[in-house]
């Protein structure tokens, strides 16, 4: 079943779009109206997509571990546009997984600068640019994780930097509580993407799987409803709020 908003009038940035869950969140923000720019590191996947989607997309090379990319992709999505951001979606991520004895103090602080610095870098950059623009009905939505929640056997800074997200995002929403800019994550339980599908293939996974209650991953598509609202004018009363979506996985 597909769900419908109309977001025309909107200009949204999505990070990590160039596969997984941005990938999917850059083509229904278009099929519901918006403008997209799509980014991430690999600009030969986000031109692909952009034209997949068609005029309704741009793709703006950038890494969210580095300040400057951050700026000069906002910049880029609005000289695309020529409009100000009023919709971000701080969604690039990796798992940093591995068990933490095992781990260089390296690999910790890039998880962390990837997942949660860049998520609040992502945020700040929209928000200045919704707050200097006028921006009244601006919409921030940072995708956090289960394992916020969930003490998780092997990612243990991954679900350190997706706590620091949801907790992020609350303070961020206080801040901005006045400029009109709702600010709320997402904490998806595991669905199948590049960033886990080897794990779901061993025996391991296998068995992760079979200890949920629906015996099953989570979908992508399951994610669409919540997504779409929050970016929507109907969100305008939702800020600081986390929505769980894990088809039950943390029952
Ligand atoms: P994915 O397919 O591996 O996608 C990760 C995306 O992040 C890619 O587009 C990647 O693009 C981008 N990215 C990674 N490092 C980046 C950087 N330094 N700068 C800019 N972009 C970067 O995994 P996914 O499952 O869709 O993950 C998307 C988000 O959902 C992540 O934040 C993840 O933690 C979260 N999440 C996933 C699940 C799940 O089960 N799949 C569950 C809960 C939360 P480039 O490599 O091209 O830069």
């Amino acid at each position: 079943m597909s769900i419908s908003v109309d977001l025309a009038g909107r200009t949204a940035l999505v990070t990590g779009a160039s596969s997984g869950l941005g990938a999917r969140f850059g083509r229904v923000l278009a099929a519901n109206g918006a403008r997209v720019a799509l980014g991430a590191r690999r600009a030969e996947r986000l031109e692909a997509l952009a034209g997949e989607i068609g005029p309704a997309a741009a793709a703006v090379a950038m890494d969210v571990a580095r300040e400057a990319d951050i700026i000069a992709g906002f910049d880029a999505a609005e000289a695309a546009f020529g409009t100000t951001i009023d919709t971000v979606i701080a969604n690039a991520g990796v798992d940093g997984a591995g068990m933490i004895t095992a781990m260089s103090e390296a690999e910790i602080a890039q998880t962390l600068a990837v997942n949660l610095t860049g998520a609040i870098l992502t945020a700040r950059e929209g928000a200045r640019r919704m707050m200097a623009a006028g921006v009244t009905q601006g919409r921030i939505v940072l995708i956090a994780s289960i394992t916020a929640f969930e003490p998780s056997p092997g990612l243990v800074a991954y679900s350190a930097s997706k706590a620091g997200v949801v907790q992020a995002a609350r303070s961020m929403a206080r801040e901005w509580a006045r400029s009109g800019i709702c600010v709320n994550t997402i904490s998806p339980g595991y669905i199948r993407t590049a960033i886990n599908a080897d794990w779901f293939e061993t025996e391991a996974g296998k068995r992760q799987i079979a200890r949920f209650p629906r015996k099953r991953l989570m979908s992508e598509e399951g994610l669409d409803g919540v997504l779409l609202f929050l970016c929507s004018d109907a969100a305008e009363f939702v800020t600081g709020s986390d929505f769980v979506l894990d088809d039950g996985q943390t029952l």
